[in-house]
């Protein structure tokens, strides 16, 4: 593949009269745009917009909250990604508003890099009943799927809340202002799914669209391919990321997922009800959803939960429609150390890269134009 240096310069050639507001759909490439620096060496006439790509920043907060006292009873082990545990929920102030403060009260909390460790977490805590918060996009269902496959163990069940990536894509395209002008598409999700999945972009709303990989060869390749398209009229779906995302994606991986899983309506914190956006438990597999084995399905505790914290702009800013310096609190109220939303929470989220990689003044300021 050719280097960086190759494709910034095929850029900078480019005779872009106009600005061009290009959006990524993943927090893995938010992170290397970010950490590369790559908004300082394009040319001043191209956005790079940060979208809907992290599974923390949309995990409803009621699924938190009901994480969050399942995680209470004295018989349950909690098992969760790392970076759901920080996340907060809008709770009364003598109530835990995470899972790490659920932790430092007494509850039996753990971080789990896989989910297999859920299942070896089980199996050696047979007195107990383990919950695993499995909260992610395609990527995380697939290996959640596999791990219905083989057999849960019995004191094992999933509080279950997985999302679908490209239709928060598509509610953003049919919006009146979707706010961007061509796609770059998650790599990892077309490894699953098939880079297919986005063709409906260009297809079907005439936009630029070109799946890429995780370095940043691979992404100034994408952009600069959608960079042509525009500038040539036409809309199509590259696959610049063809070693890995190969055509319809991984068949297995998605075999497990449709014996493991039905697509429903699901809610997206802080956006709202997005149309066969969510992942569910298949009826059969109802004994291993955390919700019905506790008697949770139906709790009014969990509707009176809210939505962002108060002046968290988290929404906006995982809509791309602004970028998180523009979040009054962001540096301010509201840091890594100190995290106000959960996009300052997970390593995906779009806040926490641009705090961690020092995008919040020169450069970024740069970008930061009012958008409408
Ligand atoms: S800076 Fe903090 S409060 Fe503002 S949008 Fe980001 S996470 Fe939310």
């Amino acid at each position: 593949m050719a280097s960086a240096r190759h494709w910034l310069e095929q850029i900078r050639a480019l005779p872009l009269r106009r600005r061009i507001r290009v959006m990524n759909v993943c927090g893995g490439h938010e992170r290397v745009i970010s950490m590369a620096g790559l908004r300082g060496v394009l040319p001043d006439r191209i956005e790079l917009i940060p979208g809907p790509g992290c599974p923390v920043c949309v995990c409803p907060e009621e699924d938190v909250h009901a994480a969050i006292r399942l995680a209470l009873r004295p018989q349950v082990i909690l098992v969760a990604f790392g970076d759901m545990l920080r996340v907060p929920a809008n709770v009364p102030r003598r109530e835990p508003r995470s899972l790490e403060q659920a932790r430092a009260g007494g509850a039996d909390v753990r971080p789990i890099a896989s989910p297999r460790e859920a299942g070896k977490i089980a199996r050696a805590n047979s007195g107990r009943e383990v919950v695993f918060f499995a909260a992610g996009f395609e990527t995380t269902m697939a290996p959640v799927a596999a791990l219905v496959a083989e057999g849960m163990p019995s004191n094992l069940s999933l509080l279950l809340s997985g999302r679908l990536t490209w239709p928060a894509v598509k509610m953003l395209l049919e919006s009146e202002t979707p706010g961007f002008d061509a796609l770059i598409a998650p790599g990892h999700v077309s490894t699953i799914m098939g880079p297919e999945e986005w063709g409906f972009v260009p297809e079907n709303h005439g936009m630029p669209a070109a799946v890429a990989g995780f370095d940043a060869e691979s992404l100034l390749a994408a952009l600069y391919s959608v960079l042509r398209q525009h500038l040539e009229g036409r809309a199509f779906l590259d696959n610049c990321y063809a070693h890995v995302a190969r055509p319809g994606g991984n068949p297995t991986a998605q075999r497990l997922m449709a014996q493991t899983f039905r697509v429903t309506d699901a809610n997206w914190r802080g956006i709202g009800v997005i149309p066969r956006s969510g992942f569910q438990l298949n009826p059969e597999l109802a004994a291993c959803d955390a919700l019905e084995r506790f008697g949770m399905r139906d709790d009014a505790g969990r509707k009176r939960a809210g939505e962002m914290p108060p002046g968290c702009d988290c929404a906006r800013v995982v809509l791309g429609k602004i970028y998180p310096n523009q979040c009054a609190l962001f540096g301010k109220a509201c840091t890594p150390r100190n995290p106000i939303g959960p996009c300052m929470v997970s390593d995906e989220g779009a806040c926490r890269i641009w705090w961690s990689s020092g995008t919040r003044g020169q450069g970024a300021d740069a970008f930061a134009s009012a958008r409408y």
